[in-house]
């Protein structure tokens, strides 16, 4: 089923929807946001552009133009119309804070219908949804198109696997929503708590997304459930999820691109890449109101295939994200920055600068151990030792929300090199 019939638009009828909404976007930020007047008069650009090609010549917005208009600066509506703020991690401290009106939440939950439609629920499903509800886009998003399309939601959002199976079991679970990592994570806690997934759940079919699903962590997932596993992509910078979801039938993810103009660009040079070709993808907004993003650079890689697809949607499609262009890790769906651990370590007076992150992913699951050198003064014995460990570990839980491995290690035991320093480490990856 096609939830929405631009969906099936040909190229020709999505590009004019795509003109249209791209002048009417640039002529609202001139207006409405100062950053973009400026941006625009510095390099002379008029707003009022006459083809598509014309985006060409803007200048693009990265995170840390999001993170230096910190938080609201880059609204295009009064307060007065925000009826959501949400929020994604931050490099260094303050997050990037996104706002939406109440016709962007309209559209959030219509696009995310057109993704869940698209990956197969219907009315009749029962869908548990494991991501967190929170200033992470993800629960929200997801818990509206849900909605939309009429399926019964459990908002259990995300941890207490325990719960969430038992859950499952008793409501009859068809739909898990949830990062791929914490479905294989459910697996095994359910094999250890006596549960056969296959015989005792229902469940039939899994939205994933928030994180990288290689194709074997994808196969594993759909050998341990049994379900059929489709994964979606969105940031919250954006929008959140709802930006490209798959059809279950063509390869890649379909891009709702009446509402988001994409590129693909060499990340060193910024020139924009014909199809096909593996680059980092930018998006435009066409239709958000209060937090519209010209030409935003997602530090993600991605190729892009604008052929139709046997679905019958003639919409663009991305592939599956391969990589990042900064050194941003995901541990359990949450983004993780180096940058973010060193300023915590910073306000530790007994931690020295010496650090290094190894990430693991045992029993599926990522996880992340930070290793770090005390400070010079420091006097170490078992009791000292553990104390810091804690005070570190606790730090980290407040800024990352998520538990971390701390390993205080012997002064000078971290390779000092005179370049770039090497500081994240991946060991046991088997689902990559
Ligand atoms: P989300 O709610 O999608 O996690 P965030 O803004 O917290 O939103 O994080 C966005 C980043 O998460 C993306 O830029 C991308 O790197 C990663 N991400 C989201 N979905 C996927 C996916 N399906 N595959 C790979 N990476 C993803
Ligand atoms: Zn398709």
């Amino acid at each position: 089923m096609i939830w929405d019939k631009t969906e099936t638009f040909t190229r020709k009828e999505i590009k004019q929807i795509q003109l249209n909404r791209l002048k009417t976007t640039l002529r609202r930020v001139y207006a409405k946001v100062p950053f973009y007047k400026t941006l625009f008069d510095k390099l002379n650009l008029s707003p009022n552009i006459t083809s598509l090609d014309d985006l060409k010549k803007f200048p693009f917005t990265t995170k840390e133009d999001l993170r230096d208009n910190y938080p609201f600066k880059l609204l295009a509506v009064d307060m007065k119309d925000v009826v959501r703020l949400h929020a994604s991690s931050g490099t260094t401290g303050k997050p990037v804070v996104v706002g939406y009106t109440k016709k962007d939440i309209e559209t959030w939950a219509d696009l995310m219908a057109r993704i869940i439609i698209q990956a197969g629920v219907t009315r009749e499903d029962i869908a548990q949804i494991a991501f967190s509800y929170g200033l992470f886009t993800g629960g929200f998003g997801l818990h509206y198109g849900l909605e939309k399309v009429g399926a019964t939601v459990t908002p259990t959002s995300s941890g207490n696997t325990i719960k969430q199976l038992m859950l499952m079991k008793d409501f009859g679970t068809t739909v898990l929503v949830s990062t791929p990592s914490y479905a294989l994570h459910m697996a095994e806690v359910a094999k250890k708590e006596g549960i056969d997934i296959k015989k005792d759940l229902k469940v039939r079919l899994g939205l994933f997304g928030g994180e990288p699903c290689s194709e074997l962590l994808r196969e594993e997932i759909e050998k341990e459930w049994g379900m059929k596993a489709t994964v979606n992509y969105g940031l919250t910078e954006v929008m959140g999820p709802g930006v490209a979801g798959e059809c279950g039938i063509g390869k890649g993810m379909h891009i709702s691109e009446d509402h988001f103009l994409v590129e693909v660009i060499d990340p060193d040079t910024g020139e924009v890449l014909p199809d096909g070709c593996e680059g980092e993808l930018v998006i435009t907004t066409l239709t958000k109101e209060a937090f519209p993003v010209i030409r935003y650079r997602t530090r993600d890689i991605v190729t892009l295939s604008m052929a139709p697809c046997k679905c019958g949607r003639k919409t663009a499609r991305i592939s599956a994200i391969k990589g990042r262009t900064d050194d941003m890790i995901i541990i359990r769906g949450v983004n993780v920055f180096p940058s973010q651990i060193e300023a915590v370590l910073k306000e530790i007076p007994e931690a020295s600068p010496h650090y290094q992150l190894v990430v693991s992913q045992k029993s599926h699951q990522n996880s992340l151990e930070v290793q770090v050198e005390p400070s010079s003064n420091f006097i170490a014995n078992e009791y000292s030792i553990n104390e810091l460990k804690t005070k570190i570990q606790k730090h980290l839980k407040s800024v990352l929300s998520i538990k971390t491995e701390v390993t205080i290690l012997k002064p000078e035991t971290i390779k000092r090199t005179e370049g770039k320093s090497k500081r994240i480490f991946f060991k046991e990856v088997k689902h990559q």
